[in-house]
């Protein structure tokens, strides 16, 4: 039993850092050395283009050092480092190293091969790189960090014309020298082209003081500024508020550290990007995809870079602007900012649109029809009305003018007479016998006789004269403008034509009996009686006759 546990233990024991070691072999371990320290936004950007390469869950650990040299640079603090750096590094061996910004690269460049022998190291953020220095360190490379001055300073020419000085802005970090030495040599090329000052030796104080007093024509370029001249340090963000603070002209800057934070823009370093480029190279170093030793990259993408405010401030132009500029704190176009809400504000007004429209439609489709039933209905009206009014003056049987129309308009007539002195005579007509034809005939034989009675007078008579039936059998005819005599001879026209008329194909003849009388300034009841009188008259001498 005893042998057995033994025996577990032993497996065990031998199995297990063999398990650790496969999984050591898997895992690389990178060592990121970065020359400031963290919270610094620059050293802390690069971190992040680092990460942007090498996330969490990969198979990829990072180490970080930092220096920490913005704020300790003595001899003795480097001891003190690499001392440190040793004893931590017998524990891990690492596969490769991206050093940060000069004072990495220096401090591998003069320890590397004591504390990390035979490791590639690939570094960025370093400024005016001596390519002697490389020599004797053939599995060093990386990317440059190079500040494009002429670029700047030719944008700050073109946007302000009116420039009388250029104040340059700087520090005495070794950055800063490093900066300075690279600026003066360009500067040069610019010799009577532009004033400028290099202001890289100050207290905070003095700096204000100075700034306060510049002409408004002046342009500020700010390189670095994390030292003051007692040693300080300064952050991006107090050096950035320093100027700002107490200046009212234009800042440019050649690191993106200073954007967003007061500066106009510039042809922009980014400390991610220069992470991010070293990341990659390290990760095909570690895979063994490529031998990048010796390689060195001078193009690290910098972009125009703009805040929009600080254009805003300095009325600049967005036109002038070189091709491609990113542009910050732009707002965002109104439309593209609301889109949503337009969009379905516009699809919400549509649909109300459409509801009132079809509404609309509806109420005046029945409108219309209401309009068209009106108008039907007066159409109605007016044919019954005139139907009615027809009637009303109308004798249903013959169609000729009613007892109450043809007194109505003799009426009329007779004022016509009376005013213009005219001449007007009136016919009174009897058929004769007419019972006995309706008592031979029958009742509607004898409507049929009144009704071709009726023809008769109508047909042969004027238009001007009136005719209408009295009474029964009995008509009156209104002859206007017409004297008694030719009056009488209208009568007895009209006695012939009704004693020829054959009626209804029946071999029967009908006579009428006639009294017509003359106007002489009567009233109607007078002169009808007149008529009436000699229509009796007629009959009385037996009828078939004009009595006048
Ligand atoms: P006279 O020669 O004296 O006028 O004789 P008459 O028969 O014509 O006269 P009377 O007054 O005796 O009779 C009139 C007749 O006319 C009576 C009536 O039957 C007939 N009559 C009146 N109106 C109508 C009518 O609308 N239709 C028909 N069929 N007959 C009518
Ligand atoms: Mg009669
Ligand atoms: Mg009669």
């Amino acid at each position: 039993m005893i042998k057995i546990k033994n025996l577990i233990i032993i497996l065990l024991l031998i199995t297990v850092p063999f398990l650790m070691t496969v999984d050591a072999a898997a895992k690389k371990n990178i060592l990121v050395l970065h020359s400031y320290h963290q919270g610094l936004e620059w050293t802390d950007q690069i971190s992040e283009g680092i990460r942007s390469v090498f996330p969490y869950k990969d198979e990829v650990k990072i180490y970080y050092e930092y220096l920490d040299t913005k704020r300790n640079y003595s001899q003795k603090y480097y001891e003190k480092l690499i001392s440190l750096y040793r004893e931590k590094a017998r524990i891990i061996n690492f596969d490769a190293i991206i050093v940060s910004d000069n004072a990495a690269f220096n401090f591998i460049l003069k320890y590397g091969e004591e504390l990390y022998p035979q490791t590639p190291v690939i570094f960025c953020g370093v400024n005016n790189l001596n390519k002697n220095l490389l020599k004797n360190h053939e599995d060093i490379c990386g990317i440059v960090e190079k500040a494009e001055h002429r670029k700047i300073i030719n944008l700050i020419l073109k946007l302000h014309p009116d420039l009388n000085k250029l104040i340059i802005i700087n520090d005495q970090t070794l950055t800063g020298k490093n900066i300075k030495s690279e600026l003066k040599l360009i500067l040069k090329e610019y010799e009577n082209r532009l004033d400028y000052e290099i202001w890289d030796s100050f207290t905070i104080d003095e700096l204000q003081n100075r700034l306060v007093k510049m002409d408004k024509n002046n342009v500020i370029y700010l390189l670095v500024l994390n030292r003051d001249k007692n040693g300080n340090f300064i952050s991006y963000n107090q050096g950035i508020n320093i100027i700002r603070g107490v200046s009212n002209n234009p800042i440019y800057g050649a690191w993106d550290f200073f954007l967003g934070k007061g500066i106009v823009g510039g042809k922009l370093i980014s400390a991610q990007a220069q992470g991010r480029e070293a990341a990659l190279m390290a990760k095909k170093i570690i895979s063994d995809q490529k031998d990048l030793s010796g390689k060195v990259v001078y193009d690290n993408g910098n972009d125009y870079f703009f805040d929009y405010l600080e254009l805003k401030e300095f009325d600049i132009n967005k036109d002038e602007l070189p091709a491609n500029s990113k542009i910050i704190n732009q707002p965002e176009p109104f439309l593209e900012k609301n889109y949503q809400f337009l969009f379905w504000g516009l699809i919400f007004l549509a649909a109300i649109i459409v509801v009132l429209l079809i509404i609309f439609y509806f109420k005046y489709k029945e409108k219309k029809k209401i309009e068209k039933l009106n108008r039907e209905l007066e159409e109605k009206v007016r044919a019954r009305t005139k139907e009615l009014r027809k009637m009303v003056i109308t004798d249903e049987l013959t169609g000729l003018f009613n007892r109450r129309r043809i007194l109505e308009l003799l009426e009329k007539e007779l004022a016509k007479c009376r005013r213009y002195q005219r001449n007007l005579s009136v016919i009174m007509m009897d058929l004769d016998f007419f019972k006995d034809i309706n008592d031979s005939y029958g009742h509607q034989f004898g409507d049929q006789v009144l009704k071709k009675i009726g023809y008769i007078l109508q047909e042969n008579t004027r238009k001007l004269d009136l005719v209408g039936r009295y009474g029964g059998e009995e008509f009156l005819l209104i002859l206007p403008e017409t004297e008694l005599e030719k009056a009488s001879l209208v009568a007895e026209k009209l006695r012939q034509k009704i004693k020829k008329a054959e009626i209804k194909g029946q071999d029967l003849r009908l006579t009428a009996s006639f009294g017509t009388a003359q106007f002489d300034d009567d009233l109607s009841h007078q002169l009808i009686k007149k008529a009436d009188d000699l229509l009796y008259k007629a009959k009385a001498k037996g009828r078939d006759r004009v009595e006048s």
